[in-house]
């Protein structure tokens, strides 16, 4: 039987694990970390139950998909429910509840911009199309050649696709009205990128959004991991946490073990890191054996970095819904800052998240809120004491003038986590929240490759590969790493 170690329990590391098993490999998973999940994790202070990262659950179909692969479903896990409103936005003068029925968004549209509604079932037509293509070819291509989009389907529908424009400019063709035209854009910082550098076609993540919905798994969005880490343990997956891999010894182009911390190594016929792709690159591998140097690494566009922090509220706040994201200033200037003066921003954006309103077991009384707020950053700057404390003031500020009462005495757990805790916690490069943004030339056949191009017995999972960042991606992604595989040690495999 041949052996993989894969390095990272991360979301993708956790689908290749399972995918890798079922195929038939002897898989051992190690992590730094003495829990699985990576980015997908949780901690819990006096009854507070936290989500580290995500919070948004889009594209239910993934989740339904991988779990189907294993003959199992989502439900088998975990209570999925729906929200509505899928989400609070908030501009500068208006507050939006964002229905989960679609023609009741069509009236809100309407209301806001008239013959809006109209535009928004032409756009989100074609976003569907976009979607189906993907999430059917784009997104299970291996990214190894540009032939592989020589598929009819694709070449058929390419005109529809959007490619060359930008989401901002797509965008515009359809909607005059600015908090319309924000609504739409924001989901292009999911995919580590502006409205101005993430392609048309991402206008599939408003399809995803609006007729996809927002869900929320019962107990938090560590049940996710829970849940692939069961099937893991149930497909034979060997664990061991705890595991610093510290360097690859090769010989000849090859991987003759991963050595860690600990002193203990892993010897396999295959490895797959789950690490970030340049953290391996120049952290495990000798220089003359990478693929990918330190200059190539810092010309790419990396998604932002963040401050979070995580509150325990003894109260209720009641103009919060579970998500709300607060976009009452400029969103241009935001991201001007983060990303083109590479500073952090006096007046950010920022997003509020509130899972209490849905689920009671994460708080230790229903009385109370459990808040995760998040502020994307530059990954240029660490913010100092003195600038946590500015963030932390002027989200708590906002919050009070919407709520119209006093909370910062009603905080009675706090934590808060910056860009050295996302190297500390993932190495994660330049201390990014969620890995390489989907622009243009950082998409499909332009991403780092899946299998390393010199070493011959090493292969990457995760958000720096196709198909990209976010925890559905991540998932498509230990899968297409696994499908390679499986076509590499075919004749072993039988
Ligand atoms: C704050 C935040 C909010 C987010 N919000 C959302 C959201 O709402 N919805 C969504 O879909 N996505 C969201 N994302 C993105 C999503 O979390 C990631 O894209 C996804 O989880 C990445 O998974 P991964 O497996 O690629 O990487 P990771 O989760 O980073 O996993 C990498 C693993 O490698 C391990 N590792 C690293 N170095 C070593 C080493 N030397 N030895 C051993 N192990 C090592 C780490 O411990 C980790 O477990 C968010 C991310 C963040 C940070």
């Amino acid at each position: 039987m041949k052996k993989i170690t894969i390095i990272g329990s991360g979301v993708s590391g956790l689908s290749a694990a399972c995918y890798l098993s079922k195929a038939g490999f002897n898989v051992t998973v190690i992590d730094k970390n003495p829990t699985a999940g990576g980015r997908l994790s949780k901690f819990k202070k006096n009854g507070f139950i936290f989500d580290k990262g995500p919070s948004w659950y889009w594209m239910p179909d993934i989740f339904d998909n991988f779990f189907k692969d294993f003959n199992k479903k989502t439900s088998d896990f975990y209570n999925l429910v729906r929200l509505d409103p899928s989400y609070q936005f908030i501009t500068k003068n208006n507050v939006y509840n964002i229905p989960a029925n679609f023609d009741d968004l069509c009236e809100l549209f309407e209301k806001i911009e008239p013959n809006s509604s109209f535009s928004l079932k032409k756009y989100i037509s074609l976003a569907e199309q976009k979607y189906r293509l993907s999430v059917n070819k784009f997104l299970n291509l291996n990214g190894e050649s540009f032939s592989e989009l020589a598929d009819p389907s694709i070449l058929k529908n390419i005109h529809k696709l959007n490619i060359f424009i930008s989401l901002r400019k797509h965008i515009r063709k359809y909607f005059k009205n600015q908090d319309l035209k924000k609504l739409l854009e924001f989901p292009s910082m999911f995919l580590g990128g502006t409205p101005s550098n993430t392609p048309g076609v991402y206008s599939m993540m408003n399809f995803a959004d609006i007729k996809g919905g927002t869900w929320y798994p019962m107990g938090g969005m560590y049940e996710i991991t829970r849940a692939m880490k069961k099937l893991a343990n149930e497909l034979g997956v060997n664990f061991k946490f705890n595991e610093i891999a510290s360097e690859f010894s090769i010989k000849k182009q090859k991987i003759n073990e991963v050595m860690c911390n600990s002193y203990e190594s892993y010897k396999s016929d295959h490895y797959v890191s789950n690490c970030e792709y340049p953290f391996t690159q120049l952290n495990l591998i000798d220089k003359k054996n990478r693929s990918y140097s330190k200059k190539y690494w810092s010309s790419r566009k990396i998604a932002p970095s963040a401050i979070i922090f995580y509150l325990g509220v003894s109260k209720k706040i009641n103009f919060l819904k579970h998500h709300n994201l607060f976009f009452d200033e400029s969103f241009d200037n935001h991201l001007s800052s983060i990303y083109k003066d590479k500073k952090n921003p006096k007046k950010p954006l920022f997003y509020v998240c509130c899972p209490s309103k849905t689920d009671c077991s994460i708080i230790p009384d229903k009385s109370m809120e459990n808040l995760f707020i998040l502020i994307p950053l530059s990954t240029s700057e660490n913010p100092s004491k003195e600038a946590v404390d500015y963030y932390y003031e002027y989200v708590l500020q906002k919050l009070e003038k919407y709520e119209g009462s006093n909370i910062q005495s009603h905080i009675i757990e706090k934590a808060s986590y910056t860009k050295k805790d996302f190297v500390s916690d993932y190495n994660a490069y330049d201390g990014n929240a969620y890995g390489l943004a989907n622009t243009l030339f950082q998409t499909a056949t332009f991403k780092p490759k899946i299998s390393d191009k010199k070493i011959k017995n090493l292969s990457y999972c995760g958000h720096f590969t196709v198909p990209g960042p976010g925890i559905p991606p991540s998932i498509i992604s230990g899968k297409i790493v696994s499908k390679t595989l499986e076509k590499k040690y075919e004749k072993t495999l039988r």
